[in-house]
């Protein structure tokens, strides 16, 4: 240990607890040089100093006979506490009866006044600060036997005993993984693996043994460093892939590096180091990224995904989703007039409050979830268009969207068809909203599924038209009933010529191919006027109408029914 308390400086802390000055001073000077003394007047005094967390005592001076609280009581409370009864107690009394008493009462040892020669009671000191840490080792092994790195354990001891007398020095967190190590053990065998780690503690010591520099080897294939703070750590690992390849002879072995830089000490060292191990974890299995840096924003959106996972089903339950309804209005005749609805999910919160889709949405994809926050959309979808009907006597369709991995749902008809007979529909009613990607993802499956919807009457809207992989070609295979154009269209068609002469090539596309063309996001009047001049059927959009609440979507059906009602 010797080696790298003096390397960074560091020494034990004793504390001296006496009431006559002259004992404080005495005793001060003869261990200052070797230990950074404290001084307390009483016990009490003295508890105080202990009880901060971070005193860190190896060694307690104490006096019997003092005012406020004695020697004996300060033994008894440092015997009653978990963490303090372990710091070494010395009695100075100068009553032979009190040594026994003192021992019986936890102190380790005692020291005669007046005092011995200096040499004696310094010599006392350090063999007993020895003797207890001793103890201590024997509990927890200092270094790693394969490695000779530091233990885990110690190595956060060290980093907050550096971090002690040099809090102000820019550190940074480090974890190293040797991809794949398992497969090392596995296909040359576990001793070619030991020269493996044993080669990777070398070459790091080597290369960073000159600066302030603690490593330590974790779970099998794991090295945490820290290190000197570093803005970039592009090429600094290189040399050890080098060296490796030399020292082992084995072909290239991969690290996978995750770094938490100079975070602040407040943060306790194991979560900086938790830190890099997470932005280490996160390249697993990307062959294009070595080194990660730890960001807090990328965390927080983790743990806030995570939340939303957690808290999904729950929040079907208690209806914290609700379904909104954005109209889309068909534009042909001089006024335009309500045609259908699109359901949009909004996710009202408890704590975090409205959520947008956005957010859960592809969270939701990813894991499978969305599939029955889509089976409640559509019920509560169907269940809407019924009572419209019930109220106003029209029947307005509404598109419910599918996920692409709905598609693969073996029952997805029949609850489809469920549904529409459950709420007395007609399938037209109910019309489907699939993402054009999911037709280039399983083209053959897709069109399968399709078609037998098809055959039962349902209506299939092709979303997001234009936004991905769709080829042309593929609307001459695909069976659908409308197209939706990506919003990204409309948004960019008053930007340059080009961007508005494709729009018009769309509708045109839609129309060789006998299809209604949905505009989405039309935001304004002009858009507005280009879309329905360059013969846009259907449009949905903020210019309308945003997506409300079914209550208030109410008065677009009952304005509908007016309309209805005005021609007859
Ligand atoms: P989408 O299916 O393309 O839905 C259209 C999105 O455009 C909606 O966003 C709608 O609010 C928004 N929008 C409509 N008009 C305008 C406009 O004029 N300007 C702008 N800036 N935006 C407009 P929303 O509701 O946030 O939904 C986003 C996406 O989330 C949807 O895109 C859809 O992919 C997904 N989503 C929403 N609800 C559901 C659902 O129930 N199931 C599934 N699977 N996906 C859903
Ligand atoms: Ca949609
Ligand atoms: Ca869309």
């Amino acid at each position: 240990m010797e080696d790298f308390n003096e390397k960074i400086g560091w020494k034990r802390r004793i504390l001296i607890v006496d009431d006559e000055e002259i004992n404080r001073e005495i005793l001060g000077n003869i261990l200052q040089d070797r230990y950074d003394v404290f001084y307390a007047t009483d016990g009490k005094k003295a508890m105080e100093m202990l009880g901060d967390k971070n005193s860190d005592f190896s060694l307690i001076l104490l006096d019997l006979l003092m005012p406020v609280m004695d020697g004996f009581e300060v033994l008894d409370l440092l015997q009653g506490d978990e963490v303090l009864k372990h710091v070494p107690v010395i009695v100075m009394t100068s009553e032979k009866t009190a040594e026994v008493k003192s021992i019986k009462h936890g102190a380790y040892d005692f020291i005669t006044k007046p005092y011995d020669m200096p040499e004696v009671i310094l010599a006392r000191c350090e063999r007993i600060i020895e003797l207890n840490e001793g103890k201590s080792i024997i509990r927890a092994a200092e270094k790693d036997e394969l490695t000779g790195l530091y233990t885990r354990e110690f190595f956060f001891e060290y980093i907050r005993r550096f971090e002690h007398i040099a809090s102000e020095q820019a550190m940074d967190a480090v974890v190293l993984n040797i991809d794949h190590f398992h497969m090392i053990n596995e296909m040359y065998g576990r001793e070619v693996g030991d020269r493996v780690l044993c080669s990777t503690a070398q070459t790091l010591t080597e290369m960073f043994g000159g600066e302030t520099f603690i490593a330590s080897r974790t779970d099998a294939d794991s090295f945490y460093l820290y290190m000197n703070h570093r803005e970039n750590y592009e090429g600094v690992f290189d040399g050890l892939q080098d060296e490796l390849s030399h020292l082992t002879h084995l072909p290239r072995i991969r690290f996978r590096i995750g770094i938490c830089q100079d975070a602040e000490k407040t943060l306790p060292a194991e979560n900086r180091f938790d830190h890099a191990k997470l932005a280490c974890d996160q390249i697993r299995g990307d062959y294009t990224r070595q080194i990660s840096y730890y960001n807090k924003e990328d965390n927080d959106r983790e743990l806030y995904g995570e939340r939303l996972i957690n808290d999904m089903e729950n929040a079907i339950r208690n209806g914290d989703f609700i379904v909104y309804y954005q109209p889309k209005f068909d534009i042909r005749s001089d006024t335009p007039h309500l045609r259908s609805a699109e359901a949009l999910i909004r996710w009202n919160h408890p704590q975090l409050g409205m959520i947008s889709p956005g957010s859960f949405i592809p969270l939701f994809e990813s894991n499978g979830l969305i599939q029955k926050l889509d089976r409640f959309v559509w019920e509560e979808a169907a269940g809407q268009i019924r009572k419209w009907k019930e109220e106003y006597g029209i029947a307005v369709p509404v598109s419910v969207n599918v996920s692409r991995i709905d598609i693969y749902d073996p029952e997805l008809e029949n609850r489809l068809a469920g549904l529409v007979e459950k709420n007395g529909l007609t399938p037209g009613e109910l019309m489907l909203e699939i993402t054009e990607s999911a037709y280039a993802d399983n083209a053959r499956g897709l069109i399968e599924t399709v078609n037998h919807l098809r055959e039962r009457g349902f209506k299939i809207e092709m979303d997001d038209f234009g936004s991905g992989y769709s080829s042309l070609n593929m609307l001459t295979t695909i069976p659908i009933d409308v197209l939706k154009l990506d919003m990204k269209f409309v948004r960019n068609m008053h930007k340059d010529e080009k961007s508005l002469k494709l729009v018009e090539l769309i509708i045109d596309i839609a129309g060789f191919f006998g299809v209604p063309l949905v505009a989405e996001g039309v935001e304004d009047e002009e858009q507005f006027k280009t879309l329905k001049e360059m013969g846009c059927d259907v449009i949905q959009g903020y210019y309308f109408s945003k997506p409300v609440p079914a209550e208030e979507f109410g008065k677009f059906v009952e304005e509908e029914k007016r309309r209805r009602d005005a021609i007859c």
